[in-house]
């Protein structure tokens, strides 16, 4: 550990944040957070007790009334703060990223970016959130239709985007006038904890955000679930814990936002722009180091291209460099920890003994740290589990198509749908994809499309409910009809 990151972990909170207060835990448990690279430790957090989380839940219910009556301008100038805060410290919030999760620091930069804009994307949706006054058909009576903030809410977030996903969340909520409680994944509390104190310096009054990072996720958010002041749940995270959350929710009838796995077909057909769909496919793959929702977890390619795809790809795969996300020209950081990169290298060698050929990689690579080579895997049998479980990796498993139907068929043959990529220069193609894929984003002849003002969100079992965009606030809003006798 450098100087630098020594000073930036020292000048950290680590407690847990509640009421405006940050605080011990009241077990005074604290537990390590490591780099991903190293295996080494580099700070402590506290570790958050069911105690801390109903103080927590407490906090959040007593300013919710305050907090739904302030100044919708006054919500939006805090959050476009927030957003100048956090780009000024670019620097900080992309090397605390870097250390604790993985990422090669240009596209932690990159993540700070992203993850900035939703505040301010929001900062701008929170004066505009209006009903509507209507005359009935019948012409008797009026309807008088408001938008009012859900109430406390509980997020709860990964670890794969430490800072996006907390600021996708929060600044909806904070826009819409909730209150909320925020459980940060336990792999990388240390974005949410500066993200915290940005809120406060921003202006966020006590109670509106509380932080309860802790290592027994479901003792300490079940009995917020639980307790009828709490009024929705946003997650983000796997579909079998997001299942797990939706029974908990049920009995008190819960607003739910689900953000859960992907497991994106990456479609490339014959008349295809070939430069386009590599450089998609590098961007689609290796982003995050495949750690991500949106990463293309199945490459289906037509037959006629499908040897000089992957040639190509292999060859920019083999040239990138894998290392920690801190050292100059890294383009590859390590994966989250041991059991994902076993994980990793356990589809890998299925899918070969079923017959797959590795074009490059299908090794780990010698620690300290969790790395994996990128790997790309041709004559991948469809049904291999490396095409079917999200894989979390670098790794691209080629499958050989010959017709639109049959790739269309691939593409929606899983459970999951959050997005799918789509490379092709013919336009009635283009155009029918969208209708014939089963997810809730496509990239079409594009390899990253997130934006904080587009609708981000699922399918199937990827999900309910959508982040960002004009429908991002609407998760955190609820609405009231008022009906009016006419006044004539
Ligand atoms: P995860 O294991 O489901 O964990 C997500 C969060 O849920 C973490 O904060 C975790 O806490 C918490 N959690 C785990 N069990 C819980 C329980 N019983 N009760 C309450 N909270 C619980 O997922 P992950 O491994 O962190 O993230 C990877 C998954 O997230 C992938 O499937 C990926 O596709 C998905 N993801 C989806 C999106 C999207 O927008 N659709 C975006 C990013 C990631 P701990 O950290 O303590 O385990």
């Amino acid at each position: 550990m450098d100087a630098r990151e020594s000073a930036l972990l020292e000048s950290l909170h680590t407690g847990v944040f509640v009421n405006g207060e940050w605080r011990e835990s009241s077990t005074g448990a604290r537990f390590g957070v490591d780099d991903p690279a190293t295996g080494q430790q580099l700070t402590t957090v506290a570790d958050a007790s069911p105690e801390d989380a109903m103080a927590a839940l407490d906090a959040a219910a007593a300013a919710q009334d305050a907090w739904a009556a302030t100044a919708p301008r006054v919500r939006g100038e805090i959050l476009r703060t927030a957003f100048e805060a956090i780009t000024a410290r670019t620097e900080d919030f992309a090397l605390l990223m870097t250390i604790e999760m993985g990422k090669a620091l240009p596209e932690a930069r990159g993540e700070v970016a992203y993850g900035a804009e939703f505040l301010r994307w929001f900062s701008e949706e929170a004066v505009r959130i209006a009903g509507r006054y209507q005359t009935a058909p019948d012409g008797k009576t009026r309807f008088m239709v408001l938008r009012k903030p859900v109430g406390p809410s509980l997020l709860i977030t990964p670890w794969n985007f430490p800072l996006a996903m907390a600021t996708r969340k929060a600044g909806a909520a904070i826009a819409a006038g909730c209150t909320m409680v925020i459980k940060p994944a336990q792999l990388t509390p240390l974005t949410t904890l500066l993200f915290t104190q940005v809120m406060v310096d921003a202006g966020l009054p006590a109670g509106v955000l509380n932080v309860i990072p802790t290592t027994r996720a479901g003792a300490t958010t079940g009995p917020l679930l639980a307790d009828p002041r709490l009024r929705k749940l946003s997650f983000t995270g796997s579909t079998e814990v997001g299942v797990r959350l939706l029974q908990q929710a049920a009995p008190n009838v819960l607003r739910t936002s689900m953000e859960l796995g992907g497991n994106a077909p990456f479609l490339v057909f014959a008349d295809a722009d070939l430069d386009a769909a590599i450089e998609g496919a590098l961007a689609a793959k290796l982003r995050n180091i495949g750690e991500a929702c949106t990463a293309a977890n199945r490459f289906y390619v037509q037959r006629e291209v499908a040897g000089e795809f992957s040639r190509r790809l292999a060859e920019r795969f083999a040239a990138k460099v894998v290392g920690r996300g801190t050292e100059d020209g890294v383009d590859v950081g390590p994966l989250i920890d041991e059991r994902s990169r076993d994980k990793v290298h356990g589809l890998v060698t299925d899918a070969v003994a079923r017959g797959a050929k590795v074009v490059t990689g299908g090794c780990a690579v010698d620690g300290p740290g969790w790395f994996y080579c990128p790997t790309v895997l041709a004559d991948v049998p469809a049904d291999a589990t490396v095409a079917t479980e999200e894989i979390f990796g670098p790794v691209a498993p080629i499958v050989v198509f010959d017709t639109e139907d049959e790739a269309v068929a691939l593409a929606n043959s899983t459970p999951f749908g959050l997005i799918a990529y789509a490379y092709t220069t013919d336009l009635n193609r283009a155009l029918r994809l969208p209708e014939r894929i089963e997810s809730g984003m496509l990239g079409l002849n594009a390899g990253v499309i997130s934006n904080p003002a587009a609708p981000f969100g699922g399918v199937k079992q990827s999900g309910l409910g959508r982040e960002g965009g004009f429908e991002g606030i609407d998760e955190y809003l609820s609405t009231m009809y008022v009906g009016i006798p006419s006044p004539f």
